[in-house]
């Protein structure tokens, strides 16, 4: 199974969240395979869960299903595996796209397991980013698969458990999945939004933006009835709501990849990004001072502390030359800092 565009097409995977039920999981994807614009069934059999108590998945009766789905529409089918026995149960059925979740890239044995039980399997493996944004578990759990011989391997961005993720369930942090698609320029790179953002309301905004950063393809979550749904039901879309959806994505013309312009644009878009996170770091620091000037006024402390500031001055300048800024520079963005910083605490201290 190779992850490859059709006709400069982006590859879209989709199918609902869990396999619940054999008429849910059949009425679906007869749906999706329907549209004409679906190249791989995705559903969960296994789900990773914070609580037991939550639906765990449906187990082996879903692969029955999904091989049923397969046969009906001609299309691949991707299931996530998290352990060695489910491999050996999706290569038993013949499934063709295995998918690593994003608890799962966060253990390096989990992921040595996944991959020895692979081990030389023609199968297509994508590897979800970790909950946390660390690029080496990626990275590592990419080397993993092919030291074992996979040779048909993708990337997915699932955004980022962080404390900004914001109008988000995950964190895009679109500047460290574009570091990690420049890092692995060979292997395809697909957005699954439908993680991202958690709210189906938010999904096309953050498409069309893998769209603008030439990601591969996407994976979104659709159930013949969401709102019905035993697992993320505020996420999915029907089959109609991700056709419409996808028409209306704008997909810019990869063969011109060498077009100065073009790379200008894909630069300015990390520009852009890296601006986003700056910002949003500056709001969050903001937002601590206030929480110091609440308790500097509950105990009667003044705002300014010379030698605090002198410390944290010295703390940023001895990084200087790592960071490739120069010292004239860090003065005046830190003096910005500290001045908007005192006017919050004033802020809460005089409230
Ligand atoms: C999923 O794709 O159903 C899933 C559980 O995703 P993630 O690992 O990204 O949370
Ligand atoms: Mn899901």
């Amino acid at each position: 199974m190779k992850f490859a565009r059709k006709g400069g097409r982006p590859i879209i995977i989709s199918g609902p969240c869990s396999a619940e039920t054999r008429e849910q999981t059949l009425a679906t994807c007869k749906a999706l395979g329907e549209l004409g614009v679906v190249d791989i069934l995705r559903a969960g059999i296994w789900k990773p869960r914070t609580s037991p108590d939550s639906f765990q998945g449906v187990g082996l009766d879903g692969l029955e299903w999904l091989a049923e789905a397969r046969a009906m529409t001609g299309l691949p089918i991707a299931i996530e595996v998290a352990t060695a026995s489910h491999v050996e149960a999706a290569l038993r059925f013949g499934v063709d796209v295995l998918w690593i979740g994003a608890r799962t890239t966060v253990s390096p044995f989990a992921v040595q397991a996944i991959a020895d039980a692979l081990r030389g399997a023609d199968v297509g493996v994508m590897i979800k980013n970790p909950m946390h944004p660390d690029l080496e578990l990626w990275s590592g759990a990419l080397e993993r698969m092919s030291r074992a011989g996979i040779k048909n391997v993708a990337l997915i961005h699932r955004g980022f458990s962080t404390s900004s993720a914001g109008i988000y369930r995950n964190d895009p942090l679109w500047s460290l999945a574009i570091d990690m698609k420049l890092r692995h320029k060979d292997v395809p790179m697909f957005c699954d939004p439908s993680h991202i953002c958690g709210n189906r309301e938010l999904i096309q905004g953050v498409a069309q933006r893998s769209a603008d950063l030439n990601f591969d393809g996407l994976v979104l979550e659709s159930h013949i009835c969401p709102d019905k749904a035993w697992s993320d039901s505020r996420q999915q879309l029907t089959p109609d709501s991700l056709k419409a959806l996808l028409d209306s994505i704008v997909w810019r013309n990869e063969t011109c990849g060498d077009d100065p312009q073009i790379q200008l644009q894909d630069l300015r878009l990390r520009i852009d990004e890296l601006d986003n996170e700056l910002f949003n770091t500056l709001s969050l620091r903001m937002k601590v001072s206030e929480q110091i000037g609440e308790l500097k006024a509950l105990n009667g402390v003044t705002i300014l502390q010379a030698q605090r500031w002198d410390d944290i001055m010295h703390r940023v300048m001895s990084d200087a030359d790592r960071l490739g800024l120069s010292e004239e520079f860090l003065v005046k963005v830190l003096d910005a800092i500290h001045i908007e910083s005192i006017a919050h605490q004033n802020k809460v201290m005089n409230r």
